[in-house]
């Protein structure tokens, strides 16, 4: 249930119904919006509670949540949530920019790519140390001589560090050095480790599953919530489909559902999505179309070399021409990038 308080409800009124909430019970998240403030009351549904918590004080109405997934739900707060992670704004009117390479593989690639995306405009760096492979006897990632090297150069450039942990037990050192917590797509139903990360104070990027549902992909993201952590962003990094001429199959329409269904904000992969270099520019530029919030997108200094995703990657200078491009479209969306 969500109970709605009056415009201008005292503090005293929110703390009195959120004390009233949990003595059912029920779980108390309270969310402050820009017009209202709502309870949600998580928990099984009687109807002795809605009566009960419609007779309290400010209370403008108590209102089922109807949808599976609730704290993510849009049903319980109207705006999209902003997430901010240092350099990072995610969900405002400009749109965030996550941009580096898969892994990284050394002080040198990181320190070139991190100063190349960030003089066209990236606003995160993004780099995997711990790298989930469908091989075991593919580069596992540099674990935490990588994390390292993130953390030198957020100290050189001010941008905010993105990277994935696989593992629950890496969490808490992997917090240590990153502002975003990726959670990848092989992992966005490792129900444990978005536990772990849901205690942590640290943002998350949550990918979706190849072959997850949307409203998979949101129950995953409630997890997160209900956990304790709000700032959540979801990323749609393509599925897997019967279609071979792609990596993926990269879904836009994704991104318009999922605005209609929750306040968190939407990040599109095109670079797993496509698998093809030279297809990422102008799916780039279609997701921002199509109204995501933020990009992510792997850039290397020399794709030829790379030990991850290469194929994949956009050298520096095609980074300059896709943020070029994303922008003229996001104008054109009233937006800015
Ligand atoms: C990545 O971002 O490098 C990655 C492994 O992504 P995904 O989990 O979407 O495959
Ligand atoms: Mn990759």
């Amino acid at each position: 249930m969500i109970v709605v308080m009056k415009q201008g409800a005292s503090q005293a009124d929110i703390d009195h119904m959120t004390a009233r909430v949990e003595e059912l019970g029920l779980k108390a998240h309270v969310i402050v919006g820009t017009e209202r403030t709502v309870i949600a009351a998580i928990g099984e549904k009687r109807e002795a509670h809605k009566e009960s918590l419609e007779s309290g004080p400010s209370v403008a109405e108590v209102l089922p949540i109807l949808a599976p997934y609730k704290i993510a739900s849009r049903e319980i707060k109207q705006e999209t949530t902003v997430v901010v992670a240092g350099s990072l704004s995610v969900g405002g009117n400009r749109i965030g920019v996550i941009a580096g390479p898969c892994s990284v593989e050394s002080e040198e690639q990181l320190m070139t790519t991190a100063r190349a995306v960030k003089a066209a405009g990236a606003t995160a760096l993004r780099g995997g140390a711990f790298k989930p492979r469908t091989s075991p006897y593919s580069f596992q990632g540099m674990k935490e001589d990588g994390l390292k090297l993130l953390a030198t150069a957020r100290e050189e450039t001010g941008l905010a560090i993105v990277t994935e942990v696989v593992a629950a037990e890496d969490v808490s050192l992997v917090a240590r050095y990153a502002d975003v917590l990726q959670i990848g797509a092989r992992n966005m139903q490792n129900y444990r480790l978005l536990e772990a990360v849901g205690k942590t104070d640290r943002a998350v990027l949550l990918k979706r599953g190849p072959s997850a549902t949307l409203d998979e992909l949101l129950l995953a993201a409630e997890y997160i919530l209900d956990g304790g952590n709000p700032n959540v962003m979801l990323c749609e990094r393509g599925i897997r489909t019967f279609e071979s001429h792609t990596r993926f199959t990269l879904p836009l329409a994704t991104v318009i559902y999922l605005h209609g269904k929750t306040h968190l904000p939407i990040v599109v992969d095109p670079s797993h999505g496509t698998g093809h270099t030279y297809m990422v520019p102008q799916m780039a530029a279609a997701s921002v179309a199509a109204g995501a919030d933020g990009l992510i997108l792997e850039v290397h200094p020399e794709p030829e070399t790379a030990l991850s995703d290469g194929y994949q990657s956009l050298t520096p200078d095609q980074f300059v021409e896709t943020m070029e491009l994303c922008r003229r479209v996001a104008g054109a969306m009233n937006r800015e990038i």
